[in-house]
């Protein structure tokens, strides 16, 4: 049996019922509040979510194939009549399905595990001699042939065209939902709504980029007539995705930076250099002065600086930040930088007052554990002027705190904050310039999409004379091993950090266990060296005082959690041990070892790993392969998706359904020139042709009415 191309989708069916967009799923034909359950749990609610739960892939099943000519290994569509029907035990507990179908005098043999509840089905189908299809991956031995769990179903009156006889889109599906029905669902849906649909790309956007009108390219992407028609759609619709996105930041950096008059500063780059070479006690690299020279011209064109900072770990972030602090003081500015941890934040306060203290600069911590009158000081000087920097975490942003003249906002290890968090901080002043950094490498690709609003400064130099990271992956057995290692190099004068398993299910477990592993290695390993702990459930001046006795070389080893994961900055630690390194994902295992390798010393990260997925063992490859954040990066986007990538949810930015960031990106380059042209030339989208656009903005709730009124 075989069929010919794949009949048009037919247009709406004379009397059905139209349904708009955005109507709740249970009025769609066939749904009700049952279906409408099951849909719910694929985040379905709305006929527009139904129609924009696009394929996960398509296949072509508009030919099937012979028997008698499928390869072995080859994906195929069959179809024949159910011959025989019968199931093994050849185990306990296993049963074995076998159906044998017949395709015109050939057989092959559909086999199932544990699933013997399918014998009655395929009875049936024997008795009743009606045709079946078949998809999947074929085995072929000597005449036999076998498929394994393949999809099949029957060929019915109706769902004929949607399931077989062309090509057919496989769903993300769900339990509750087979594919068939929501193929059945999607169609109902088109027929309901697809002439309602508007189209939102300007027309000659649609011309120039030789794009697909948005009706044909929504039913082309559920039910394509052909591969290039199928092409063309998903063109179109990764096009949309990306345009809006685009629009989305153009808008956005229009209203921060163009029409946003800035504080502008009187930057004087040698009085400001010689102030650095003053207090600085080594020569920036080129890297670090470039990036010193952009955020200068920044501070000094009048308008508000949004600019980020991009360096891997150790690339000496903190300078740059020293030295904008220092610009906007001079102007008789504060500065204020927030960082995401309690033990950052004092880290950063040392390192402030020690540079800035000379030149008669006063610095204050703002945390939440410092006692009351601790924190009235603290609010009092800044309120008043008296201080010049402030340096804190979360606390920094809580009402109460006020500055007298708050210039400059930089925040550390931006990833971790919120873009309202960021905001919370800026509205302290008024209009302040805004800095932000990170050491997470975003890939290239991605900053254009998630900072696409910011400008970038990239430290893309380490330090002089570091030495790369050697880093081993090594397994339980190697143990012994491993610690002889350390041992040597605590024997002359390094440091060496120890990090726990990751306990996602709770911190006190995670203390728990973190505790006991202190005890273990200076009961039993390094007895005769000076063992500290470090965990999320201690109080935050025992953090502090184990901090600054790891600082000073009062202890050579800290057992941590990931409470040291970003930024801690101990040069004369060499070695970090980390445990069960499976358990943790790329981006975090790049930063826990960035926290050796930032002096002079050669410098060991030692992964102890059994990683029980293909997952786990790619990450533990990965990491022994590079010491680039950046490629570690793409390979973490790769693995784990981008939208699971560094809070992109907090971002406030459309999610992407059908186009993807790497494979994508040409796509990305195109749309993003366009978007900003676009916005350049009508910057309130207050053309006729660019109605649909904005009407399709205020729909996504993305707060595209802030951006445009403000
Ligand atoms: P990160 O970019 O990870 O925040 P840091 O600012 O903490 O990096 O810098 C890492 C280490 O490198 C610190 O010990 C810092 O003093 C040192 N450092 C920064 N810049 C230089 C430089 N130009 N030359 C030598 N050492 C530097
Ligand atoms: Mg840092």
């Amino acid at each position: 049996m075989t069929a010919g191309r794949a009949e048009p989708m037919p247009a709406r069916k004379p009397g059905a019922d139209v349904v708009r967009w955005d109507a709740p799923l249970q009025f769609l034909k066939g749904v009700g509040p049952q279906g409408a359950l099951a849909l719910g749990k694929l985040n379905l609610r709305t006929v527009g979510d139904l129609l924009r739960h696009y394929p996960r892939r398509w296949e072509d099943r508009s030919n099937f194939q012979r028997v008698a000519d499928v390869q072995n290994g080859e994906f195929v569509s069959l179809c024949g009549i159910v011959i025989a029907v019968s199931t093994a035990y050849p185990k306990p507990r296993m049963a074995l399905t076998k159906v044998l179908v017949d395709d015109d005098g050939a057989a092959l043999t559909l086999t199932w595990f544990n699933q013997p509840y399918l014998e009655k089905t395929f009875l049936a189908l024997k008795a009743a001699r009606r045709p079946i299809v078949v998809y999947g991956q074929a085995r072929r031995s000597g005449w036999s042939l076998e498929i394994q769990n393949p999809e099949w179903e029957e060929i019915g009156e109706d769902d004929a065209t949607f399931s077989t006889n062309r090509i057919v889109p496989i769903y993300p599906a769900t339990e509750g939902v087979r594919q068939t029905r929501l193929r059945k669902l999607v169609d109902a849906a088109l027929q309901a709504c697809l002439d309602e649909i508007e189209e939102t790309l300007p027309p000659d956007v649609l011309l120039r980029h030789r794009l697909v009108g948005a009706q044909n390219a929504l039913r082309q992407i559920h039910f394509p007539d052909s591969l290039p028609e199928l092409d063309a759609a998903r063109r179109r619709l990764i096009f949309e995705e990306f345009f809006t996105l685009q629009t989305l930041l153009a808008l956005r950096r229009r209203a921060s930076s163009h029409d946003a008059r800035g504080l502008s500063f009187t930057v004087s780059p040698e009085r400001l250099r010689d102030d650095l070479k003053q207090i600085v006690p080594f020569a920036l690299t080129r890297a670090q002065q470039r990036a010193i020279d952009e955020i200068g011209a920044d501070l000094s064109s009048g308008r508000a600086m949004n600019r980020l900072l991009q360096g891997d770990v150790g690339s000496g972030k903190t300078m740059v930040a020293l030295a904008a602090m220092l610009m906007a003081v001079e102007n008789g500015y504060q500065a204020a930088i927030m960082a995401p941890t309690e033990i950052l934040a004092q880290q950063h306060a040392i390192v402030f007052r020690r540079l800035l203290e000379p030149l008669g600069l006063s610095v204050e911590l703002a945390t939440g554990s410092r006692g009351a009158k601790d924190k009235a000081g603290v609010r009092e000087r800044l309120a008043g002027g008296q201080s010049h920097v402030a340096v804190g975490t979360h606390a920094l942003i809580q009402e109460g705190v006020e500055f007298a003249k708050l210039g400059l906002v930089i925040i550390d290890e931006q990833h971790r904050f919120g873009v309202l968090q960021r905001q919370a901080l800026a509205k302290k002043g008024q209009r302040p310039h805004i800095l932000v950094m990170t050491a997470t490498p975003i890939p290239r690709t991605l900053t254009l999409t998630l900072y696409g609003d910011l400008d970038v400064s990239v430290l893309d130099e380490l330090p002089p004379g570091r030495k790369p990271i050697a880093t081993h992956w090594k397994t339980q057995d190697k143990r012994s091993q491993v610690y002889a290692g350390a041992q040597r190099f605590l024997s002359e004068g390094r440091q060496v950090y120890v990090v726990c398993p990751l306990i996602e299910e709770s911190e006190k477990l995670q203390a728990k266990s973190a505790t006991q592993l202190s005890e273990h290695i200076a009961n039993e390993v390094f007895p005769q060296y000076r063992v500290g702990l470090l965990h999320g459930q201690m109080k935050p001046d025992e953090k502090d005082a184990v901090m600054a006795r790891f600082n000073a070389h009062d202890l050579d080893i800290l057992v941590s959690t990931t409470v040291i994961e970003v930024g801690i900055d101990v040069p004369n630690a060499s070695v970090i041990i980390i445990e069960d390194a499976d358990r943790f994902g790329l981006a975090q295992l790049h930063q826990l070892r960035g926290r050796v390798g930032r002096g002079q010393h050669a410098s060991f990260c030692v992964l102890m790993a059994e990683p029980k997925t293909e997952d786990g063992r790619a990450r533990m490859a990965v990491m022994t392969e590079t010491g680039d954040g950046f490629k570690i990066a793409e390979e973490d986007l790769r693995l784990r998706g981008p939208g699971e990538f560094y809070g992109t949810k907090q971002s406030g930015l459309p999610e992407m359904t059908i186009a993807d960031i790497l494979r994508d990106m040409d796509v990305l380059l195109e749309t993003r020139e366009t978007a900003f042209a676009l916005v350049e030339a009508d910057p309130k989208l207050a053309r006729a042709e660019n109605q649909p656009l904005r009407r399709s903005l205020e729909r996504s709730k993305l707060g595209f009415e802030l951006i445009t009124v403000s």
